[in-house]
């Protein structure tokens, strides 16, 4: 539990410090980046809940409002035995970070619930689940705090949160939650979109690196993120020679079809198995290729094994993926890191989406949805491309400070 929580505190630390430095570089006064880093609001809640034997079961759990300048705070909710307080506040932080940089009217928020629910029933889930809104009521909603699914939660478990939220205020609220089932309000698109929205910002990397002739590309994690991200890259034309999950990857320099690798993993086989050379995920990360792109957990890449990257570019796909060794070691080497705040903000810009469509009542195509996440990912790249080389720093200090730029520029 100690190592947990002191993990926590180093995320938070890492992320209030980044915070901190540029907004010191930017000449911004001692108050203002108090500002900028204490959360607005911080709710906790211990959630007793009844287990399917009868017995009572208590479960710690945690909102994090970090700040509200731009608009109402939104961001997910985890269900996991290890998240704790320092973390949550650490993701609040960073989801103001994000939704600035993707130019959405949103602050940042968080929420955690110590559980693992590989250990309890569908049913006692649901209970967590519905406790955890009662609890909260009164701090969410569509014009407050606009919570999403996370790790381990999904549209079913946000279905239970938003027919809960509805029930005690007695009127529907589509616009409280994002990423419910589309029956239930939720947005096409949305389920390939944080994928989509990567490669979107990829394909408008490359076209101003257009001499780098950038092509083949490694994707760690196949998961909701890395799965779309690699089929779509594939589809648009990128080689995608290594996928990988927890138990390793397959590599083919003729390159793969992640459609088949999918099918072949639905039908029982393992992806490393898949026809190709095996690989480890940590050889994965040395392969000799255009892009890499972590795309399954938090600080994959670190002090040790940052030198063997080949990669030119090192797409962060996973939220925090480099430890800050790896990233000013990349960035000394000039290894192009495009930062999370940027590459995996397609999801909350698709949740942005469904949000709008939630308060407007009316709901648009996936091609429409699809052309709104490009106009917005493309923008969000364009402005900090332009930073970036206008100030010659890397992408992931120019995202900092476009948002905070604007994050400043609508606090009164
Ligand atoms: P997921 O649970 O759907 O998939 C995770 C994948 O990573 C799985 O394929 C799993 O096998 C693999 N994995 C687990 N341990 C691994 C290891 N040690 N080495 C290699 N692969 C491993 O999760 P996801 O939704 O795809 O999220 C992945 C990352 O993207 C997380 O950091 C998440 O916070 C971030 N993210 C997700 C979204 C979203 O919309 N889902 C949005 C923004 C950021």
């Amino acid at each position: 539990m100690e190592d947990t929580k002191s993990q926590g505190k180093k995320m938070l630390e890492s992320a209030q410090a980044l915070i901190r430095r540029t907004a010191e570089n930017m000449k911004l006064d001692e108050d203002t980046i108090r500002r900028l880093i204490e959360p607005e609001f911080f709710h906790e809640a211990s959630l007793t809940v009844t287990m399917d034997d009868g017995k009572k079961k208590v479960f710690k759990s945690w909102r994090a409002q970090h700040n509200s300048a731009l608009g109402p705070y939104k961001g997910g909710v985890r269900f996991h035995p290890e998240t704790v307080r320092d973390e949550v506040q650490a993701l609040a932080t960073l989801m103001s970070i994000k939704c600035a940089v993707a130019g959405l009217p949103y602050g940042g928020g968080k929420g955690g619930i110590a559980i693992d629910p590989k250990k309890h029933s569908k049913a006692e889930i649901e209970r967590v689940s519905r406790m955890f809104v009662k609890k909260m009521v009164n701090v969410i909603g569509e014009n407050l705090d606009v919570p999403a699914p996370d790790v381990n939660t999904n549209a079913e478990i946000i279905s239970w949160m938003v027919d809960e939220y509805q029930n005690i205020k007695g009127y529907k609220s589509p616009a409280s939650f994002t990423g419910k089932p589309v029956s239930m309000g939720g947005s096409l698109g949305r389920t390939e979109a944080t994928g989509r929205g990567g490669v979107f910002v990829l394909q408008a990397l490359v076209e101003k690196l257009s001499k780098e002739k950038l092509k083949t590309v490694a994707v760690q994690g196949f998961g909701n993120v890395g799965y779309f991200f690699a089929k779509l890259a594939h589809e648009v034309g990128f080689k995608v020679v290594a996928v990988s999950d927890s138990r390793g990857g397959v590599y083919d320099e003729k390159g793969l079809d992640p459609v088949a690798v999918k099918e072949f993993k639905k039908k029982g086989g393992q992806v490393s198995d898949y026809p190709g050379k095996k690989v480890t995920n940590e050889e994965l990360l040395s392969l000799p290729v255009d892009i890499l792109v972590p795309a399954a957990l938090e600080n994959v890449l670190h002090e040790k094994n940052a030198s063997k990257v080949r990669a030119k570019v090192v797409f962060e796909m996973a939220n925090g993926p480099l430890t800050q060794e790896a990233y000013e070691y990349l960035s000394k080497n000039n290894i192009i890191v495009v930062p999370d705040v940027l590459a995996n903000s397609g999801g909350v810009t698709v949740s942005y989406l469904e949000w709008v469509q939630g308060k407007a009542g009316y709901w648009w195509s996936e091609e429409e949805v699809n052309s709104r996440l490009k106009e917005t990912m493309v923008r969000a790249f364009e402005a900090i491309w332009k930073k970036s080389v206008a100030e010659k720093i890397p992408m992931k200090q120019a995202a900092f400070e476009v948002a905070i730029e604007k994050i400043v520029s609508a606090m009164v």
